[in-house]
């Protein structure tokens, strides 16, 4: 049996390509037909992740979300800051979004105790560059049902997921589970700091 025909992002559904452990970065541009927002993030991605959540930034008609994480400081915004707005200040991710398009460019913690504090939300297929960090797993599968998909579908979509390589999770990857915990447990004193 096989799940080829259940769409989960367009960058996946090929097939998931292998990024270049080489490339150092490249530019990630809205989807406005004029005066785009363009976004440099000077270094490869780390953690590229399919995510299932109803707040990261989807292209149309796709199920999942495609994330990975840069460090904050090789993020910066070089054309047309002024369509940028933060589509919820008290979110824990401050995601940066176009207001003509509502791609997010960027998603930022500002918030210094949050674990990933320091890493900012990046979507590289805002890029038309190729060598970005492939996805690696599928984070908040469940949440799906939340944006309207029929629980009778999740059979289908993790078994998709599994035949791309991209374990399917309903919080995040275990490593990334435990980084949190990690932080959460040197901040209460549980494991020396
Ligand atoms: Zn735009
Ligand atoms: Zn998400």
């Amino acid at each position: 049996m096989t799940y080829e025909n259940v769409k989960i992002h367009p960058a996946v559904d090929d097939g998931v390509k292998k990024g270049d452990p080489g490339f150092a970065g490249g530019t990630l541009h809205c989807k406005c037909a004029s005066d785009q927002v363009e976004v440099k993030v000077g270094a490869q991605t780390a953690h590229n992740h399919v995510c299932g959540c109803t707040k990261c930034w989807k292209p149309d008609g796709s199920v999942f979300s495609q994330v990975a994480v840069v460090g904050r400081d090789y993020v910066t915004v070089t054309s047309h800051a002024e369509k940028l707005k933060i589509v919820n200040e008290a979110a824990p991710i401050q995601r940066h979004a176009c207001t003509g398009c509502g791609a997010h460019m960027y998603g930022r913690i500002e918030n210094r105790e949050h674990p990933f504090f320091g890493l900012d939300f990046v979507h590289t297929e805002l890029s038309d560059q190729s060598g970005w960090s492939e996805p690696q797993f599928a984070a908040f599968v469940s949440s799906v049902i939340e944006s309207g998909v029929d629980p009778s579908r999740m059979e289908g979509i993790r078994g998709r997921l599994k035949e791309l390589g991209l374990e399917p999770y309903d919080a995040l990857s275990p490593p990334l589970m435990d980084a949190i915990a990690t932080h959460i447990a040197k901040k209460s004193g549980a494991l020396p700091a």
